[in-house]
């Protein structure tokens, strides 16, 4: 496929994706998200040749939100190990909202995934004792292969200020045992991981990282262990879309996670980092416009994991 046939089919995936954003919504939560224009779209790829392709908005900077859940898992892999990660944390998927505590507290005595809130704050309590914030800023830094991502202060203050849920789900990890890093620090750490601020093309680097099993696209250099980038890339595809996973997985068939921020990575694996941006979100906080332009890239530059 030329360059030229490439740029075509972005244009036609950001057109397609117009088309939904009217239907959806930012995310309304905290006011700084709401203040996006949900008509923004853009897409990024990043192939493993090093050819870069963009379309609409993607220099744009907004907050990784649950994306960091995928950096937050790599980096507590690498340094805790996956027995210990998963001795707290189970990998299935939920089935329920990002942020709902019922199942927790009712039926499972371990959260569902690392995926959902209640599995990227446990994720937290075991950084916190590994790692600064800081050390963190640095990993997704390499991880994006963007040094210019920082945190974003003003949706951090307003994530601090409306974060009740959060600690609700926070302190009954803790009452279960579940949580046993401080619970403040380790929701504090959550937190200013959600509101890392990057761009629909940090996200594509993130996702070539990971399509190259952890090594830099350009040096062969290992930036992540291979395991943790292969456990990472399977919970994204049974989990990385909430409630809304099989649906995606069916239709499009590339592992990705979302954000509430509207972003999207996406993974093809050995070939391709794909990173969206479109804030307008579906009811279950997944941007509406870029779903639509993935199943569209999959279909036709036929990317599903089990294309014909
Ligand atoms: N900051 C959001 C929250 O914790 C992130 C969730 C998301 O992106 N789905 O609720």
């Amino acid at each position: 496929m030329g360059d030229q046939d490439i740029k075509k089919i972005l244009e036609k995936a950001v057109s397609i994706g117009s088309e939904h954003v009217e239907q959806g919504n930012c995310a309304s939560y905290i006011p700084e998200l709401s203040k996006a224009d949900k008509h923004n779209l853009g897409v990024c790829i990043l192939t493993t040749g090093l050819d870069k392709y963009t379309m609409g908005h993607t220099r744009e900077r907004f907050t990784i939100q649950s994306i960091s859940k995928v950096i937050s898992l790599a980096v507590a892999l690498q340094h805790c190990g996956f027995d210990k990660v998963f001795s707290k944390m189970n990998m299935e998927p939920s089935g329920d909202a990002f942020n709902s505590l019922v199942k927790l507290d009712l039926t499972s005595d371990k959260p569902f995934n690392p995926m959902i809130n209640a599995g990227a704050i446990t994720t937290a309590g075991y950084l916190v004792q590994e790692v600064s914030f800081d050390d963190m800023v640095a990993y997704a830094r390499k991880l994006c292969l963007d040094d210019g991502i920082v945190m974003d202060e003003k949706v951090y203050e307003s994530e601090k200020n409306n974060c009740s849920r959060n600690r609700a789900i926070a302190y009954l990890l803790q009452s279960k045992g579940i949580l046993e890093s401080n619970v403040e620090e380790s929701l504090d750490m959550y937190i200013r991981m959600c509101s890392l601020s990057v761009n629909a093309e940090s996200l594509a680097g993130l996702g070539l990282v990971l399509a190259n099993g952890g090594r830099h696209p350009e040096s062969g250099s290992r930036l992540m262990d291979a395991h943790a980038v292969r456990v990472v890339k399977t919970i994204m595809m049974t989990c990385g879309m909430y409630d809304g996973s099989g649906e995606f997985a069916v239709r499009v068939g590339i592992p990705s996670k979302s954000g509430v921020g509207g972003g999207i990575l996406a993974v093809v694996e050995k070939s391709m980092g794909i990173g969206i941006y479109g804030p307008s979100l579906d009811e279950k906080g997944n941007s509406i416009g870029g779903q639509r332009m993935l199943e569209y890239l999959s279909e036709t530059m036929g990317l599903h994991m089990f294309a014909e």
